[in-house]
C-alpha cells in the first residue's frame, strides 16, 4: 500500500488520480477510475449546464460507491460558462472533492472551502501554488510542461517543478503531466510528490468514453505528436499534431492574427467530434507528451493495479539495489 497525504484526505487507495479532461471526464471513466481504487473527476463544462451535471453526478453514484470530484476549469472559452451553477449544483449533490483549475480561482476557492470541500488545485508555476495555499486548498496538482491542454505560459518541465514544489510547498501536491507508468509514478515520488495526475493515459483505457480509432491512435503515437496551439494568445494547449492544429499554429503567425481567425477551427465542439468520430484528424484534440509511454488500452481497474504494483517492486527493487552497493 502507498499510503500518502492524498490518500488520507481523498479517502482512496492508490494516490492516482484521473485528469477532469474535457469530453472525456464523464460518469463512466470517474467511476471506472474510483473503483480501481484511485480517484475518478467528472469533468463539469463537458455537461451542457448545471442540471446535466447532477445528472452525471447521480449516475457516477449508480456505479460506484467510492469517492470521486468534479472539475471546474477557469480559462477563456467561446461561451460564458455559469461555473457558479455547476460548482452549486455539484455541492448541492452533495460532491464534497473539487478539481479548480485555470486563472482567478479565488471565487471558486472561497465557496467551495466555505462549504467545506476537499479542492485540489491545478498549478503550471510554484507562484501560484503558493497563492493557492494561502487561498487555503487543500491538495496542490503541478502540472508540468509535458501535460496535454494547458501548461501555462512559462515551460518548465515537471521535473524541475516538482523539485521546486518540495522546496516550497508545505500542502501535499500531486505531480501532473508526463506520467503514464510506473517509472514516472515512483519519480513522482520521489520528488515529494503525495500522488499522480494521469490525464492522456486514461484517455487509453477500456473505461475512456473516446472512440477506439483515438485510442488506437493514442498508442501509435510518439511524444514528438503534440503541438503547441493559441502560444500568441497567451492561453497555450498543448494538442495533437495534425492538419487542424497545425494550421492554427501558422494562422497564429500571420500579422495581426485574433482569436476570431482561429475560433472555428479551435472549437471545443469541433473536437469533441473527433472522440465521437473516431477521426484524428477532423479538430483539435489536447494530448500530453505521455502518449509516447502508452502501448496498451487496458481497463481503469488493470491499469491502476500494475501501477501500485509496479511501483511497490521497483522501491523495494531500489532500496535492495542501494543496500546492495553500499
Ligand atoms: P471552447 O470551445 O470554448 O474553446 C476552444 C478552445 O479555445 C479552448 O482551449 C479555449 O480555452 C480557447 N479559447 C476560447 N476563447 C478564447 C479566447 N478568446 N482567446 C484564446 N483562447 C480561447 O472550449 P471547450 O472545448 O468547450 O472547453 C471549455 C473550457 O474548458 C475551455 O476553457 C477549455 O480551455 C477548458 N478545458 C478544460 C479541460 C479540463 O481538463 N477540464 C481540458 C481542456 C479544456
Amino acid at each position: 500500500m502507498i499510503v500518502t497525504p492524498v490518500t488520507k484526505l481523498l479517502g482512496i487507495r492508490v494516490p492516482i488520480v484521473q485528469g477532469g479532461m474535457q469530453w472525456v471526464g464523464v460518469p463512466s471513466l470517474a467511476a471506472a477510475v474510483s473503483n480501481a481504487g484511485g480517484l475518478g473527476i467528472l469533468t463539469a463544462l463537458t455537461q451542457p449546464n448545471p442540471d446535466a451535471l447532477r445528472d452525471a453526478i447521480r449516475e457516477t453514484r449508480r456505479t460506484t460507491d467510492k469517492p470521486f470530484g468534479v472539475n471546474i476549469t477557469l480559462l477563456p472559452t467561446i461561451n460564458p460558462p455559469d461555473y457558479e451553477g455547476f460548482a452549486r449544483a455539484a455541492v448541492g449533490e452533495g460532491v464534497r472533492i473539487f478539481e479548480t483549475a485555470g486563472n482567478n480561482p479565488k471565487k471558486l476557492i472561497a465557496y467551495l472551502k466555505g462549504e467545506g470541500c476537499i479542492i485540489i488545485h491545478k498549478c503550471t508555476t510554484i507562484r501560484h501554488a503558493k497563492s493557492a495555499e494561502k487561498l487555503g486548498v487543500d491538495i496542490l496538482s503541478i502540472d508540468g510542461f509535458e501535460c496535454a491542454g494547458h501548461p501555462g505560459e512559462e515551460d518548465v518541465p515537471g521535473l524541475v517543478l516538482l523539485a521546486r514544489a518540495a522546496q516550497e510547498l508545505k500542502a501535499p501536491y500531486l505531480a501532473s503531466g508526463g506520467i503514464a507508468d510506473s517509472r514516472g509514478f515512483v519519480a513522482a515520488l520521489a520528488l515529494g510528490a503525495s500522488g499522480i495526475n494521469m490525464g492522456t493515459r486514461f484517455m487509453c483505457t477500456i473505461e475512456s468514453p473516446i472512440h477506439d480509432r483515438i485510442k488506437e491512435k493514442i498508442v501509435a503515437a510518439s511524444e514528438q505528436d503534440t503541438i503547441h496551439i493559441f502560444r500568441t494568445m497567451h492561453n497555450t494547449a498543448r494538442v495533437f499534431k495534425n492538419k487542424v492544429s497545425t494550421e492554427v499554429v501558422a494562422i497564429e503567425q500571420r500579422p495581426g492574427a485574433k482569436f476570431e481567425d482561429v475560433r472555428d477551427l479551435v472549437s471545443g465542439q469541433r473536437g469533441r467530434q473527433v472522440y465521437e468520430l473516431g477521426d484524428p484528424e477532423y479538430g483539435i484534440w489536447s494530448l500530453g507528451l505521455a502518449a509516447g509511454l502508452i502501448r496498451d488500452i487496458p481497463s481503469c481497474e488493470d491499469l491502476v493495479g500494475r501501477m501500485e504494483r509496479e511501483a511497490e517492486e521497483m522501491m523495494r527493487g531500489m532500496s535492495r539495489h542501494l543496500k546492495a552497493k553500499l
